[in-house]
């Protein structure tokens, strides 16, 4: 005859079934993370190692892909693409570009025509206003540049765009900084690089919150490039693939 089975024995097996749970929940967001983060990070040491050694790793600032609506903001190598994560949950909403040179020397320019907006606290962003995007006419987007400035805040936006600058036109291909890697805290600034990303209005003549990537569309149509980590997790994107 077998033994009665334990109270303790069965709060063991209850304690066991949901550890298994829980490991398979985490299990599951982080698998995609580790593994798109992983390529991207072994990609971006080889393009750090050597830069000199492999040019045909980076793109241009003023470049277009092909027949694409928007030139190429700036120069290096692209290391992150939209819908990457960098950490269990996130989805990282934009692109970023890493040159080659120290902080405040990589020039960016403007990707398409628009209206520039730097808002009064805005040390290293700014944002153009594209009043009808090329591939869904009649939409309003936006298009959001970040890390232009060095680790203390200390801008390197042109001068032409002062904190405040409001729906000032600017053409496509238009000097608007250098990249840098000011993140918000001194102490663990960013690498250096321009993070861009494509943000849907808010439908009253704003900007959506660009955290959000439910608020930014995939950049790959507009640059003519594969940028999107669901459907390329690792190729290195640059002109003529
Ligand atoms: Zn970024």
């Amino acid at each position: 005859m077998r033994p009665p089975r334990s109270a303790v024995g069965k709060w063991l097996r209850l304690g066991l079934a949901a550890g298994l749970i829980i490991l398979l929940v985490a299990g599951y967001f982080a698998l995609p993370f580790s593994r798109t983060r992983g390529i991207r990070l072994v990609r971006l040491r080889q393009w750090f190692d050597d830069p000199a050694a492999h040019p045909e790793w980076s793109v241009q600032a003023g470049e277009r892909c092909g027949a694409a609506p928007f030139l190429l903001p700036t120069d290096g190598y692209i290391g992150f693409t939209w819908g990457d994560s960098f950490r269990p949950g996130h989805s990282h909403q934009g692109i970023d570009i890493f040159g080659v040179q120290a902080p405040g020397q990589t020039p960016v320019v403007a990707a398409s025509d628009g209206y520039l907006t730097r808002l009064p606290e805005w040390k290293s962003s700014l944002i153009i206003r594209v009043p009808s995007d090329p591939l869904s006419p009649g939409r309003q987007i936006w298009l959001y540049y970040t890390h232009l400035a060095d680790t203390a805040g200390n801008s390197y936006i042109s001068p032409q765009f002062p904190p405040g600058t409001s729906e000032q036109f600017i053409e496509a291909g238009t000097f608007l900084g250098y990249q840098g890697n000011y993140s918000g805290d001194p102490n663990n600034p960013t690498g250096i690089h321009l993070h861009f990303s494509i943000v849907l209005d808010d439908g009253q003549g704003s900007f959506r919150n660009e955290l959000k990537i439910a608020n930014t569309l995939d950049p790959s149509p507009y640059l003519g490039l594969p940028l999107n980590a669901s459907t390329d997790p690792g190729a290195r994107a640059v002109c003529g693939q």
